[in-house]
């Protein structure tokens, strides 16, 4: 994946993960899942994402948007602090599944990270249940995480990076209600990561609302 796609941000040119100022344990596990090279929208993005910016990715489908979003939320997590720290909102639930079982993958450097899935078309009982063990990572579809901030048994305050994953299609799908409920209780002080294929105007909408000062990459479309 690497000759043919260079990648550069603000005149720095990064191609290989060993560049950033990533966790060790984050460093060899991804040399185990044999991540050599990054991709061009992980190379774009993760620099600002490793800063703590809010950032705006877009990137076609198998582009390596987990990743990129992964590796900065994991680089940022205590483990020893059972709370929720990251939450990550995706369309449908079969993308939630993916995105939890790649986050996994990824988190297998860090011991003791719980990765929870909360999407609709299950039984709420076993969510509440699980919720009240605890979780470090959420992986959800919005409706479903708003449910649970109805009724109570989610707690945001500590999160300290949202993703929106495929934001064009959340949007599509009309779960823009369920967004706002969610970022209100979301602490205010937290990063904003935001990927998309597409950039329609509700996404600029978005972003201006919830996001500082946000960095806009753009993979190169011959991807
Ligand atoms: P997207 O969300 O952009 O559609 P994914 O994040 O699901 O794409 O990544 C697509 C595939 O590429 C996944 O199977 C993932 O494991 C793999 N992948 C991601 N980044 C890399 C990398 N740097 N090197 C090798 N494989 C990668
Ligand atoms: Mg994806």
């Amino acid at each position: 994946m690497r000759a043919h796609f260079p990648t550069s941000v603000a005149g720095v040119s990064l191609t290989s993960f060993s560049e950033l100022a990533l966790k060790p344990a984050l460093l060899s596990n991804l040399d185990s899942l044999g991540y050599q090279q990054m991709t061009p929208i992980q190379g774009l993005s993760l620099p600002p994402i490793l800063k703590g910016k809010d950032v705006i990715a877009q990137g076609k489908t198998g582009s390596g948007k987990t990743a990129a979003f992964g590796l900065g939320l994991l680089q940022n997590l205590d483990a020893k602090r059972y709370r929720i720290q990251s939450l990550v909102l995706c369309p449908t639930r079969e993308l939630a599944d993916q995105v939890a079982k790649q986050l996994r993958a990824l988190a297998r450097a860090i011991p003791n990270v719980k990765v929870l899935t909360l999407c609709g078309g299950v039984p709420f009982g076993p969510q509440r249940a699980s919720l009240e063990h605890g979780a470090h990572i959420i992986v959800g579809t919005p409706g479903r995480i708003e449910d649970h901030l109805g009724k109570g048994t989610l707690d945001l305050r500590q999160v300290n990076t949202l993703v929106l994953d495929e934001a064009d299609r959340m949007l599509e799908m009309g779960f823009q209600d369920a967004l706002d409920t969610i970022f209100s209780h979301c602490s205010p002080r937290r990063q904003n990561l935001l990927f998309s294929a597409t950039f329609p105007a509700e996404i600029t909408k978005i972003a201006k609302k919830i996001m500082f000062e946000p960095e806009t990459v753009k993979a190169p479309s011959t991807h």
